[in-house]
């Protein structure tokens, strides 16, 4: 198998020399493993916590390991687990061209009834993530206003398509004019934050403030959104993907108390999530939300990119929004 690894933990933006690309040979899969070709590989914002020693969540990829990272692979050798050669499933292979895998942490695919592309992005953790933010944190009511930034990401564009679904107005924040009108082809009004007076905008866009700010960025979406905030307003915190290469606080003034001071006044409910917090309820996001990627009531875009030596260069890509839509590594 070839794999890149974590080579140095990288300070600010990662760079090629952060990372290693070694071929190794895998061991035969023992008793209730198989043996798999990587298809796909998931490149995801959370990545970039891994390869940092900083707190977190879950821990570092440790100097020397493989990155991490879910996949859609291959059979090869089921191995007697009741897995068939060819047969298509969802695994956690990582960077790497080939894995060995326990069955029964894979999720088996049918690219009949959807592409398994779809299994990473708006099917997989990010759709998932979306889904049961919105839904627990958010908790939408009809007529009430859903921003969302990061919109035509798997993670933003579910909120987006889901808010409406359920019967919001919806404003979805993205970077540059072509994202904005893949947002606008699908009937959802899109406000550029690179071009000039977000904040401006934003208001006029939202005439009777927001209830509901999925929180997929932070940074100067986050300040144009914080005086538009209506009275119990909920603000699921998802993610801050403009700070995730920072290597300091942005500079002053420190606003934390323009902040709180909000979250006092106006009785809002800030709650941050880790996805997993909601994993039982995933039987229940697949029944309801692939039907609708199926028959395309649910669009998504999906940046797909060729060979796993682009793994590096696509990733820092992805933390500055040169990504279209879900970003994919084509690995075989
Ligand atoms: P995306 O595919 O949307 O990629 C990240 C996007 O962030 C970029 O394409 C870019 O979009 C946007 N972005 C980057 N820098 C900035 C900036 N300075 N200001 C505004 N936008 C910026 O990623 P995902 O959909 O996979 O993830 C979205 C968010 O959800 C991330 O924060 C991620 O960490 C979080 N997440 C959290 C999970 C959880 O369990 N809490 C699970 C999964 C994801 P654009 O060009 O439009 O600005």
């Amino acid at each position: 198998s070839t794999r890149i690894v974590l080579a140095a933990r990288p300070h600010g933006e990662p760079t090629a020399s952060d990372f290693r690309t070694e071929t190794v040979e895998l061991p035969p899969p023992g008793p209730g493993e198989a043996l798999l070709r990587t298809r796909y590989l998931s490149l995801d914002p959370y990545m970039r916590g891994r390869m940092s020693d900083a707190p977190s969540y879950a821990p570092p990829v440790a100097i020397g390991q493989p990155m991490v990272g879910a996949t859609v692979s291959e059979v090869i050798d089921g191995n007697d687990t009741g897995l068939a050669p060819g047969q298509l499933v969802l695994g956690q292979a990582g960077w790497q061209t080939a894995s060995v895998e326990r069955a029964d942490h894979l999720r088996q695919l049918d690219p009949a009834v959807v592409p398994p592309t779809t299994a990473l992005g708006v099917l997989g953790m990010p759709g998932f993530t979306a889904w049961a933010g919105l839904r627990n944190i958010g908790r939408p009511k009809r007529g009430e206003t859903v921003v969302v930034a990061a919109a035509t990401g798997p993670v933003g564009s579910v909120v987006a398509q889901l808010a409406r679904a359920w019967g919001c107005r919806v404003v979805a924040i993205a970077g540059g004019p072509q994202k904005c009108a893949w947002l606008d082809e699908h009937g959802i009004t899109a406000l550029d934050h690179r071009a000039p007076d977000l904040a401006g905008r934003l208001a006029a866009a939202t005439p009777d403030g927001i209830d509901i700010y999925f929180e997929n960025v932070g940074g100067a979406v986050f300040e144009a959104v914080l005086p538009r905030f209506n009275p119990f307003a909920r603000m699921p915190v998802c993610g801050l993907v403009s700070s995730y290469n920072a290597t300091e606080l942005p500079a002053g003034p420190d606003k934390t108390m323009v902040f709180l001071g909000s979250v006092l006044r106006k009785s809002l409910t800030v709650r941050g999530f880790i996805q997993t917090e909601f994993v039982d309820q995933e039987p229940e996001f697949l029944a309801e939300v692939t039907p609708l990627v199926a028959d395309g009531q649910i669009a998504y875009l999906e940046d797909i990119v060729d060979g796993l030596d682009h793994a590096v260069e696509a990733f820092r890509g992805l933390l500055v929004g040169k990504n279209r839509g879900k970003l994919i590594i084509k690995v075989s």
